[in-house]
């Protein structure tokens, strides 16, 4: 059997991948904090480790794949505040949609998701270790981890301790020995969920909760460790100095693995430009397995542009991939040899679509087996799932393609003359309507001009 080679980011190289115990390969990846929807960014992650682990799934006999649910953060807390809502309606509302999202995205359920607030013994125990051990101390309600009290601080994101002060914000809180000390537990009000402990009525730092679950679920030491690009500091870093100065090994996890961002049209996603697309946003458009296709598209280390054309290759493409697989069925041991050697190859899965269009190609010239090959290969990337048929009937149904021009022009219409008249209400139900269906407005003194989100 050929190897599997991942980009491990310790060491920024591709390398064999020797799992721990070959019988059962162990995996964790950063879950949501559910303050609310999951754009396409935050579903980059979940589709390309989907993928990884139904390839570990082909090539080991088992696989437990952890991905955490974080519901306990300030995010979430002013989220609640701002909704009205108590902060378990508002995690209970988004881990729903959550589900919905990555049911729609065609991504396999982990097998284990931990939310963090049923994990709080397991980080206070971890949180005690590392102040006996002398990793962490005690001021003013809050524990916080020493960085100076490990020697390899800093080696997954390559960045020395001169630096780490220097980007350290200047305002340094008080009860801090050194401006890169990290939280690990801190206090609680009244207004904020928290437990008793032995530093007294409070709440986790973020990084400590996957620390914890980690170690629950899959030991002290796993093998592969997985989140988006932004995650590598400092919450990997710090998961990396948690974990190793509590069982006192080199090692969290012997793989990193990161994924880059997504631009929309070659520009980051942000509030303020106005640019985040939700998957549900992308739903309303595309079908979950084009924007699952379309995540697919590039290497998962590099940058992906979810431009509305890359969607629509991404359609297109389905459409033509599912012409020829008609309704045959999926059988693992018809997987082509060329398309796994693409995946084994760091997850290159832009190479592996392209030998599906390959097979595509030899099943309409009527190759024989290339269609079940097709089928077959394409369930590694969780694609062509459905038969042809389905698919085909499901797209004459008429999607909602957004709202048309002059339907924009008469709502902008409507919201000024509701301005003019002070009655604001109405105009800004009017906006948040436009805003549903991805129009934007600029307002300036020449008046509103609009654009589509996409
Ligand atoms: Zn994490």
């Amino acid at each position: 059997m050929n190897t599997l080679r991942l980009h491990n980011t310790l060491t920024r190289k591709k390398e064999d991948f020797i799992p721990i115990d070959s019988d059962h390969v162990r995996v964790y990846a950063c879950g949501p904090t559910v303050y609310g929807r999951i754009h396409v960014g935050n579903a980059r992650p979940i589709v390309v480790f989907d993928v990884l682990i139904r390839l570990l799934r082909l090539r080991h006999a088992k696989v437990t794949y952890v991905r955490n649910i974080t519901d306990v953060d300030d995010k979430i807390n002013i989220r609640a505040a701002e909704r009205g809502i108590s902060i378990d309606e508002l995690c209970t509302e988004t881990i729903d949609t959550f589900h919905q999202d990555t049911a729609r995205l065609g991504s396999l359920d982990p097998d284990i998701e931990p939310r963090a607030t049923h994990h709080i013994g397991e980080m206070q125990e971890m949180i005690m270790t590392l102040v006996d051990k002398g990793h962490a101390y005690e001021a003013s309600g809050h524990v916080l981890f020493q960085v100076s009290s490990m020697d390899t601080y800093g080696a997954l994101s390559k960045r020395s301790m001169d630096d780490m002060i220097a980007g350290a914000r200047v305002e340094v809180a008080p009860y801090k020995r050194e401006a890169a000390d990290f939280i690990l537990w801190k206090p609680s009000n009244q207004n904020q969920p928290g437990w008793s402990s032995p530093w007294g009525w409070g709440r986790p730092g973020w990084h400590i909760e996957c620390s914890a679950m980690a170690k629950t679920y899959l030991g002290e030491v796993f093998d592969i460790h997985a989140g988006g690009l932004d995650l590598i500091f400092p919450h990997h870093e710090n998961e990396i100095a948690q974990s190793c100065c509590a069982h006192g090994g080199a090692h969290m996890a012997h793989y990193w693995l990161h994924n880059g961002f997504v631009t929309m049209n070659d520009e980051k996603m942000s509030k303020s430009l106005g640019n985040i697309i939700t998957v549900t946003d992308a739903a309303n458009k595309y079908r979950g397995e084009t924007i699952r296709a379309a995540l697919l598209s590039a290497h998962y280390r590099a940058p992906l542009d979810l431009s509305d054309n890359a969607m629509r290759d991404a359609r297109n493409g389905l459409d033509r991939m599912y012409r020829a697989v008609g309704d045959v069925v999926a059988i693992p041991a018809r997987i082509d040899e060329e398309f796994t050697a693409c995946l084994l190859d760091d997850l290159n899965t832009p190479a592996a679509l392209a030998r599906l269009h390959e097979l595509a190609t030899l099943a309409n010239k009527g190759r024989a087996g290339a269609d079940e090959a097709l089928k077959s290969s394409a369930a590694v990337l969780g694609l062509l799932q459905q038969n042809g048929s389905a698919w085909a009937k499901a797209d004459e149904i008429v999607r909602r393609d957004g709202i048309d021009d002059t339907a924009v022009d008469v709502l902008i219409m409507a919201r000024k003359q509701a301005r003019a008249d002070r009655d604001f209400t109405t105009a800004d139900e009017i906006r948040d309507q436009l805003t549903e269906a991805g129009i934007i407005l600029e307002d300036s003194i020449d008046g509103t001009t609009w654009r589509r989100r996409w």
